[in-house]
């Protein structure tokens, strides 16, 4: 099988002008999520940085995240660990909420999810400002867990994600 290089998955990206709102450009990775080889090139990429790291747990939000963290964690051994809107955990949970353009999110984390033992990779598809990520490791520490790293399928760089999450080892495949 011909290996896949970051053009093939550059070019499995569409994007989608003024979606969800005018003034955006929306990545859309359905193309090549539906592309078996290119879903598997991905998350090898994804994970690639993180082999022999020693992470116990992957993370991920609600709901691209998921899409890629599971698999992530599949492939280095880990446990997995969904982070939801509020009111979607059943059980007893941590909860972080985080200024957006207009308003407030609020993120929840199943309360005996993570311990000072767990070292964590958070996964998500898109960095773009980064409110969502930085708001993921607060939870993660919140928890006395340690944040090992995160790794990104996309980051937009003109958005400078990167700026809120000083101090974190972050790692993306494909970079705008
Ligand atoms: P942020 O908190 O600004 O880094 O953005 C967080 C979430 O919004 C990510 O999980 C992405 O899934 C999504 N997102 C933001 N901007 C885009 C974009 N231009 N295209 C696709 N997804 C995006």
């Amino acid at each position: 099988m011909a290996s896949v290089s970051i053009g093939n998955l550059n070019s499995a990206v569409r994007d989608v002008a003024d979606f969800p709102k005018p003034g955006i450009v929306f990545k859309d990775i359905t193309p090549l999520l539906q592309d078996g080889a290119l879903f598997k090139a991905a998350v090898d990429r994804i994970a690639g940085p993180f082999q022999r790291k020693n992470i116990t747990h992957v993370v991920s939000m609600e709901s691209r995240g998921f899409i890629f963290g599971s698999p992530v964690a599949y492939l280095l051994n880990a446990g997995y660990v969904p982070i939801r809107k509020k009111g979607k955990l059943p059980h007893k949970t941590l909860a972080h909420t985080y200024n957006l353009e207009y308003g407030t999110d609020t993120l929840e984390i199943h309360a005996d999810a993570l311990d000072a033992s767990s070292r964590v990779l958070i996964i998500d598809d898109v960095l773009a400002t980064g409110g969502t990520a930085n708001a993921t490791c607060k939870l993660v520490e919140n928890l006395k867990a340690k944040v090992a790293g995160l790794g990104f399928l996309i980051e937009l760089e003109f958005l400078h994600g990167r700026e809120k999450l000083r101090g974190y080892t972050v790692s993306s495949v494909l970079r705008y």
